[in-house]
């Protein structure tokens, strides 16, 4: 079926009053950015939509092509007509032809928003799905619970024909709602919570803490491959900050609390990412904690650690299941890379019985005594490397038992 015509539907952000019209031009912005390839689209915005005129071209390739951009709620392939009844009759008829030929139950749905077309709308569902009925021996009408829906909706320049309404990821536009920072480890839920802040509007810049030489090359390469494939979803470019953690760790260890160097260390990464955000204008951090999952994830943990922070904390995988996180980084393409094995900075440091139930002032105490702990901090923050990454971003990742570019 060549259909003219995709529809893309605003999500939930056009009840926001005086801001729509900032987010819908940012999702117009994003629409024409991921359609750079085709030069010769026409792109339209009016009330709640963007219309893409397909000028001849597929609309599969096209759809692949927007389908993941934050803001777009749902998306249809439609036929445009002139706003008369033949030619409305003539592509309803078309559109579900395009359908396998085996018997199905359809119902037609006419709204008309242009008041001078001669029909009602309740007419036009009779005369749009009495011409579907009696050319197209296999359907029967079924108006509660039908198999197919053909809509159509008239307008005073076109009409639109059209049945499926693919639903997407929703959401706000890429950026519309303030910055945060991200800690991204090479693990399977941090990207994932980076995706569902970015989802919320949130413009992200990434901040993962390496302790070369304890960690491998391959483990921030990883990262990197990982910031790469989340630039995808913040308008094609993603800044990741490499903050070297290697000197803080040492310390923490040299501390001979071992229970308590996994709270220290995230105290101190939440430290850190404190000062970066502050350089960077961002007003929250994100992490991929999910309740429960580690010793450093239990409620008595994530107490303690989120007190060495005063930015709010953005856990968006706080309550999520395993199941439904994995099930996300498949989809979002992070998976992969996710699950290679190269050990980052905290399982190397893992004691074997880390606490569940870390005590403030017990940690606050210890931290006290690590020597020069406020300039080790300061070294950290003023070291910090930063990367910008592209989808296109190629990083060469051996997994042990195969060959692997990402
Ligand atoms: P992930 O799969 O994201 O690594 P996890 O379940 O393995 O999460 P932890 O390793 O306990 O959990 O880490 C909890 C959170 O702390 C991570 O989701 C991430 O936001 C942050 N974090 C952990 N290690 C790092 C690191 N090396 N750099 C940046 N952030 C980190
Ligand atoms: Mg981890």
């Amino acid at each position: 079926m060549r259909y003219d015509m995709l529809i893309l539907r605003f999500g939930e952000f056009t009840i926001k009053g005086k801001n729509r019209n900032r987010f819908e031009k940012r999702l117009m912005e994003h629409v024409r950015q991921a359609l750079t390839g085709y030069t010769d689209l026409k792109l339209q915005r009016t009330f709640g939509r963007i219309y893409v005129y397909l000028n001849g071209h597929e609309h599969g390739p096209i759809i692949e092509q927007v389908r993941d951009i934050f803001g777009i709620a749902s998306i249809s392939p439609a036929l445009t007509v002139p706003p008369e009844l033949i030619p409305i009759q003539t592509a309803s008829l078309q559109v579900m032809e395009s359908y396998d030929s085996k018997e199905r139950t359809f119902k037609a749905t006419v709204r008309r928003a242009w008041k001078g077309f001669p029909h009602t709308s309740q007419e036009m569902n009779h005369l749009v799905g009495g011409h579907v009925l009696r050319n197209h021996p296999l359907l029967k009408v079924n108006v509660h619970q039908p198999q197919i829906e053909l809509r159509v909706e008239i307008q005073e320049a076109f009409a639109l024909v059209y049945c499926e309404v693919i639903r997407t990821v929703g959401g706000f536009p890429y950026g519309t709602n303030g910055k945060a920072m991200l800690l991204l480890s090479g693990g399977i839920d941090s990207p994932v919570a980076g995706w569902h802040a970015m989802r919320r509007g949130l413009e992200v810049e990434a901040v993962h803490f390496y302790s070369y030489p304890f960690t491998s090359e391959q483990a921030r390469d990883k990262v990197i491959a990982l910031s790469s494939r989340l630039s995808r979803f913040a308008g094609g470019q993603l800044k990741l900050h490499l903050v070297p953690f290697t000197e803080l760790q040492t310390a923490f260890a040299s501390m001979k609390q071992d229970p308590l160097v996994i709270t220290m260390m995230r105290r101190a990464m939440l430290r850190i990412t404190e000062r970066l955000a502050e350089q960077h204008g961002a007003l929250a951090m994100i992490t991929g904690d999910s309740l429960g999952q580690v010793a450093s994830q239990t409620l008595g943990s994530m107490n303690v650690i989120g007190r060495a922070a005063s930015l709010p904390l953005l856990r968006p995988l706080v309550m999520m299941d395993k199941q439904e996180i994995i099930e996300r980084a498949e989809a979002i393409g992070t998976y992969p890379v996710s699950i290679l094995p190269y050990e980052d900075c905290c399982t190397l440091f893992v004691p074997k019985s880390p606490s569940t139930n870390p005590n403030l002032r017990v940690v606050e105490k210890v931290e006290s005594f690590v020597p020069e702990y406020d300039r080790l901090l300061e070294e950290a923050v003023s070291k910090a490397e930063t990367m910008i990454l592209e989808p296109e971003h190629q990083v060469q990742l051996t997994s042990p038992d195969e060959e692997d570019w990402f």
